[in-house]
């Protein structure tokens, strides 16, 4: 069963602890649109998906008892080409979020000047809770439940919390069987075996790595001469960390979930591994001095980039970090209050829609080899990847160096001016 829901959302909401993603959305949307010339009627539009499914999908569990999960898949707006977005399977996934997050992948596939939109969904469930054989089943029955609403040319999935490249595998091989010819753009993060690209995985990390090399060099400091801590040391977290300290940087602190470890004279950071390669291996290893989570974002460091969970800056402790410059590799880490605390500072935030979309941007370059039935090398992903990201950051840094504005700002004045000139050129239907 499919059907569209409608949202009420406030967006002039204050309480940052209740702030759903959707609020933030809307609010980021609304202040770029003060810097912006563009049509009342087109923000307006943009504040909206175009539209929101919600599925029911029957799930018979190992022990022969079925429970039936509700399925989202938000498609917030489609003008400059598909919907783009990962699919999660966690206990909050809810409409709101997913649609939240869909306006998130429009601007950072316009901020990237890729032609796709924002979409977003997943299934609320508790990955932890399925064998691998009830999560192919599920993912199987819900990529027939999107059948209509997904593929190559109209809405591309990605693998997002709780899903991973064998999900992927599954959810094209179901659309592949249904439609009668294999399909490999339908969805993007699949294993290189059946059509995905080399260098997905470790994309998003390096793009953070590339921005936060770009912006060193923006504010002067050297490289060499420059100290990072990271947050969070799983995929996005441990590659950002790799290439920096590949190029010079010193990575003196990284956490996992349960603590950080510091050394004032740099990690080896190939040396440390992460949750996913090796549990326990972060926390566990055997650094100089350790810190917690929370100690970790307030250390005297050159370059703070927190690249594990969303919220971890707020107004609770935006005033004690004494980081230069913040790097958002984790999707809003940072709330709105921490932003404006940071801004006052004179604390600059690179922001995600920019630092981490490299991951949306190999996605991009799959769909092109999927398209072309064509494998490009990791040299190849790796040099358009830098080309792509040095085209992205330069049109942002343009606008914060001509408009006088914050990197966010910058970055949402580039995406919501590509959007809403393409809305604008192509008109209102009917
Ligand atoms: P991951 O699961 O590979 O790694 C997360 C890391 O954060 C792990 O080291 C984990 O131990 C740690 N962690 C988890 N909860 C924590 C907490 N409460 N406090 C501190 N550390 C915690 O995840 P990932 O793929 O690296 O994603 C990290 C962030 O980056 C997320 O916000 C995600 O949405 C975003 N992101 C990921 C991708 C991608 O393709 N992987 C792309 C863009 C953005």
């Amino acid at each position: 069963m499919a059907q569209t829901t409608s949202e009420s959302v406030d967006e002039t909401e204050t309480n940052e602890t209740t702030e759903s993603a959707l609020t933030t959305a809307r609010r980021q949307l609304k202040r770029a649109a003060t810097h912006v010339d563009v049509d009342s009627g087109v923000v307006e539009r943009l504040k909206h998906p175009t539209k929101v499914q919600r599925v029911s999908v029957p799930l018979k569990r190992d022990d022969g008892e079925l429970e039936v999960l509700t399925g989202f898949r938000a498609q917030h707006d489609d003008v400059r080409g598909p919907y783009k977005g990962g699919l999660r399977y966690h206990p909050e996934v809810n409409a709101d979020e997913c649609i939240g997050l869909s306006m998130w992948m429009t601007w950072k596939c316009a901020v990237m000047d890729i032609p796709f939109g924002g979409g977003k969904g997943g299934i609320a469930v508790d990955p932890k809770s399925l064998s691998d054989e009830e999560k192919e089943r599920l993912t199987r029955r819900f990529a027939e439940e999107l059948r209509d609403v997904v593929g190559p040319k109209q809405d591309v999935p990605a693998p997002d919390m709780g899903t991973d490249a064998q999900t992927m595998a599954w959810f094209m091989d179901a659309y592949s069987m249904q439609r009668g010819e294999t399909t490999p753009g339908v969805v993007t993060g699949k294993p290189p075996v059946i059509g995905g690209s080399y260098g997905r995985e470790e994309a998003p990390g390096r793009s953070v790595a590339i921005i936060t090399r770009e912006a060193i060099e923006y504010y002067d400091w050297g490289i060499e001469d420059t100290t990072v801590a990271v947050q969070g040391y799983g995929s996005v977290g441990a590659n950002a960390a790799r290439a920096l300290d590949e190029w010079g940087a010193d990575v003196v602190a990284v956490s996992d979930v349960d603590g950080a470890i510091y050394d004032p004279n740099g990690l080896d950071t190939k040396d440390v591994m992460g949750h996913e390669e090796r549990p326990g291996m972060v926390s566990g290893y055997d650094a100089p001095e350790t810190r917690s989570n929370e100690e970790l974002l307030e250390l005297d460091v050159d370059v703070l980039v927190p690249a594990a969970v969303g919220n971890v800056l707020t107004a609770d402790n935006a005033d004690d970090v004494q980081a230069n410059l913040v790097v958002e590799g984790a999707n809003g880490p940072t709330t709105f209050a921490a932003d404006t605390i940071f801004e006052e500072r004179g604390i600059p935030v690179v922001p995600d829609i920019l630092a981490n979309a490299g991951g949306v941007t190999v996605s991009y370059f799959e769909w092109l080899q999927d398209i072309n039935r064509r494998q490009w090398s990791l040299d190849r992903v790796h040099d358009e990847l830098e080309s792509e990201m040095l085209q992205a950051w330069n049109a942002v840094r343009n606008e914060v160096e001509n408009r006088d504005v914050t990197w966010r700002d910058a970055a949402y004045i580039v995406a919501l001016t590509r959007v809403a000139t393409a809305k604008e050129t192509r008109g209102l239907w009917p």
